[in-house]
């Protein structure tokens, strides 16, 4: 579904990730894991096409992306939940909601439908419809942003540290939903820090250290590797 084949992407003259080489198929839960600054939010971004590639290309169903804007690639159902939420803080839950089915704005029962969906996945978004954005708690800020991306209706889900921040026990949570997004048929590309929790509901994963993968397996591969246990699971 997804291929990154050498993709490398600058900062000016600084090279964020180098010859990067990612395939996700249709279905499948994968993880990029990696300390702060190791390079999984520039892939995101390489993918979603807020930057540019400087060499390498990537093919979403088949096709050549690399070039494409990133209102193209929502349409094409690449939608990405930024780390840091980036919610609309003064409009209320459903009115961040609504935004996330911009592009979708003309299919009015469709939005009804994704609505639904959204609010079956989280019941407490429907509790706090009318609510600001701004003042519901971490995880139901977390909760939001992961609902506002499902009504763009992806095919693929990127996640950016969706744990980040959040108590252990809405960290479950969420990793929880993850899966139940993915049963529904959604592909999820995810990145974490939190690598057992990732792991444990990924089907594969890619290490990055300094821009570059560095190890990638399956997740029981990456599980029993003793380098990835010690830098990313602290075992
Ligand atoms: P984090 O979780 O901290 O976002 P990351 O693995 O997602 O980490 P990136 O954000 O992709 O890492 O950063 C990769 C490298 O690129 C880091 O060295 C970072 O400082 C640098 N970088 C990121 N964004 C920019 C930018 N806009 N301009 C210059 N350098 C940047």
């Amino acid at each position: 579904m997804l291929k990154l084949t050498d993709v490398t992407v600058c900062y000016g003259s600084f090279t964020a990730i180098k010859q990067v080489n990612i395939e996700v198929e249709k279905g499948e839960i994968v993880v990029l894991l990696g300390a702060n600054g190791a390079g999984k939010s520039t892939t995101f971004r390489s993918i979603s096409g807020i930057s540019k590639l400087a060499q390498g290309e990537i093919h979403f169903e088949e096709l050549a992306i690399g070039g494409r804007t990133p209102d193209k690639n929502v349409q094409a159902g690449i939608v990405q939940c930024a780390e840091g939420r980036k919610l609309f803080p003064q409009m209320t839950v459903q009115e961040n909601l609504k935004m996330g089915a911009y592009v979708h704005r003309k299919k009015k029962m469709e939005i009804k439908s994704s609505l639904e969906n959204v609010y079956h996945l989280f019941p407490i978004l429907k509790e706090k419809l009318h609510d600001e954005a701004g003042s519901l708690s971490g995880g139901q800020q977390q909760m939001l942003a992961i609902g506002r991306a499902l009504m763009s209706k992806p095919k693929l889900l990127m996640l950016d540290e969706p744990s980040v921040g959040l108590a252990p026990l809405i960290v479950e949570q969420m990793f929880q939903v993850i899966e139940e997004i993915n049963r529904e048929g959604i592909t999820v590309l995810l990145a974490e820090q939190n690598a057992n929790a990732a792991l444990s509901i990924a089907d594969k994963g890619y290490v990055f250290e300094n821009g570059e993968i560095v190890v990638e397996g399956t997740a029981k591969e990456l599980l029993s590797n003793d380098e990835v246990r010690k830098a990313y699971i602290g075992a």
